[in-house]
């Protein structure tokens, strides 16, 4: 009988494990935050640039970006939709099917 511990916490940004679960959501998240000025005050903070996919429990965003620092916006579900969405987080965020049908995605 092993006596390994299964409940090894991810400390170190290694993949901990190799299934995701499809139900797990992602959320927005970027490296800067800045006041919504469009609406009435208070007035919201929204990302600025790039929104990029973060899964909870991970030090990274979907494109392997380490999230140190950032800010998450635990309000907003990520989407593929705008067009600042960053095209590695999409990428990574689509079903194996889907993805076959998209060229791998080179940004310098
Ligand atoms: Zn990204």
């Amino acid at each position: 009988m092993s006596t390994t511990s299964t409940l090894v916490r991810d400390s170190s940004g290694t993949a901990s494990g190799t299934e995701r679960a499809a139900e797990i959501p992602l959320y927005v998240i970027s490296t800067h935050k800045v006041r919504d000025r469009a609406g009435k005050p208070p007035y919201r903070w929204i990302p600025y640039g790039i929104e990029h996919a973060w899964q909870p429990g991970t030090q990274r965003t979907l494109c392997g970006q380490w999230t140190a620092g950032w800010t998450v916006f635990w309000e907003r579900r990520f989407s593929a939709t705008p067009s600042t969405a960053c095209h590695g987080c999409v990428e990574a965020s689509l079903p194996d099917e889907s993805r076959r049908r998209l060229d791998p995605i080179h940004t310098v």
